[in-house]
């Protein structure tokens, strides 16, 4: 049984970014018939809110996703300390009493001397009265992680076979002085407490594999599959933020985007597999795998998704859009197979139905009143069917000599107000000879 999960911090509403490994863990989940777990890593307090918290369940449900499990860090801190103390007690979990100020003095003259700036584990030569007289003075440790300097190795799903050389990094902090934790030691404690199978994350972690599975190793834990992919990014080629205020999926929500749109893009955008309309979530979770997705640049291209998003909506059913279109007052199949092609997004169909409603205002060139005046004088009786068109305008080819352009475009103006729009055979039928009298001049 294969168990993933996704761990977004709640310090803001996620973007497009943060839903490429919400929905690949998803489509993992699905293709392996796996557990979903959705973890709020709110251990820092300061920037997560539980507003953030609830939001990114809205999110993720509106993407199609339905975690197995909601778990929170804030509600797991007894699981913390447990593990805190069994890394004490092994000797992996040392205090150290530097200030930031020492340590950015330290690592200044280690630049100095051209060596790399790491933490120089002074703090592990501290005696029990060094340790007493810091404390006297009021100061608090922070806690570190006692790296043991091997290269680590796994086969990550994605990327191959990786190596992190934790020789060359500084001794990881795993909890503040303030006794909170950072996000290291909670995500280890939790991916073994939940039984994560599978890690599925961005390529940013990849250096913080290398230190979290010394951590699982030291707590005796089992360590998981790592897959790390590459990163979205926007279509100037930045990164995501949410400190930056990039796009939110809730902006894609309120402009009207489809979701599975948004799915789509912010998942296949850097696969070889097409961006392309697919039926559902679990139609790509079928055809993705890890292995399909790119080692380059995954570059988000807004077009992309407006193309997708219209392509979605010209072959979406009737069923599907009733919903929405209820809600704004636009029930009736005929309409909605009418408009649908016109449609770049959902919302449009309100702008696109005016041209049934109307009013709406004809645009007539003068060199078109005769024609349209003949035009009108010889629309067929009722009733009306889609070959009505034809009948009327072969009617007038002979009647004026005008064919193509010249004969099609003044009656799409003069009935809808311009020149592009829905098919004109359907719309005629749906607008009826009176409304039809009514725009012609
Ligand atoms: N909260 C972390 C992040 O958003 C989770 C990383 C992970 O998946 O372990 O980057």
């Amino acid at each position: 049984m294969t168990v993933v999960r996704w761990a977004p911090s709640p310090t803001g509403r996620i973007h497009l970014g943060n839903a490429r490994p919400a929905l690949l863990n998803w489509f993992f989940a699905r293709r392996t018939g796996g557990r979903y777990v959705l973890r709020m890593d709110d251990t820092d307090l300061a920037r997560s809110t539980r507003e953030f918290a609830d939001g990114i369940e809205v999110d993720l449900a509106w993407l199609g996703v339905t975690p197995d499990l909601l778990v929170r860090q804030s509600e797991r801190t007894a699981l913390y300390d447990a593990a805190r103390d069994k890394l004490i007690a092994a000797g992996r979990l040392y205090p150290a009493y530097e200030t930031e100020d020492e340590l950015d003095r330290k690592r200044a003259r280690a630049r100095l001397l051209g060596k790399p700036p790491t933490y120089d584990r002074a703090a592990l030569s501290l005696t029990a009265e060094d340790k007493a007289k810091y404390e006297a003075e009021g100061r608090k440790p922070h806690w570190r992680f006692k790296l043991d300097g091997r290269p680590v190795q796994f086969q990550d799903l994605i990327k191959g076979q990786q190596t992190v050389n934790t020789a060359s990094m500084s001794d990881p902090v795993l909890i503040r002085a303030d006794g909170s934790y950072l996000y290291t030691l909670p995500s280890v404690v939790d991916d073994i407490d939940l039984g994560i199978t599978h890690v599925i994350r961005g390529e940013d972690h990849v250096s913080n594999t290398g230190t979290q599975i010394e951590i699982i190793e030291a707590l005796g834990g089992t360590v998981p599959t790592f897959a790390h992919h590459n990163l979205l990014t926007d279509a100037a080629g930045q990164g995501f933020s949410k400190r930056l205020g990039s796009q939110s999926i809730s902006d894609f929500r309120n402009e009207g985007y489809e979701p599975l749109a948004v799915a789509i893009m912010a998942t296949l955008t850097g696969t070889s597999l097409p961006i392309e309309p697919y039926e559902n979530l679990d139609a790509i979770a079928e055809k993705l795998e890890l292995s399909m997705i790119s080692h380059g640049a995954a570059r988000f291209d807004p077009a992309e998704l407006d193309s997708l998003n219209a392509r979605l909506l010209h072959t979406m059913s009737y069923e599907e859009a009733l919903p929405r279109l209820s809600s704004m007052g636009l029930e009736g199949e005929a309409i909605w197979l009418l408009l649908r092609e016109n449609l770049v997004r959902f919302p449009d169909i309100a702008e696109w139905s005016k041209l049934v409603t109307g009013p709406i205002e004809p645009v007539v060139a003068d060199e078109d009143r005769e024609f349209l005046d003949v035009a009108k004088a010889m629309l067929p009786a009722e009733p009306w069917d889609e070959t009505t068109w034809s009948t009327w305008t072969n009617a007038l080819k002979g009647a004026t000599g005008r064919k193509g352009k010249p004969l099609f475009m003044p009656l799409r103006m003069a009935l809808t107000g311009r020149h592009d729009g829905p098919e004109l055979k359907s719309l005629l039928v749906l607008l009826g000879r009176k409304a039809c009298l009514d725009r012609l001049p």
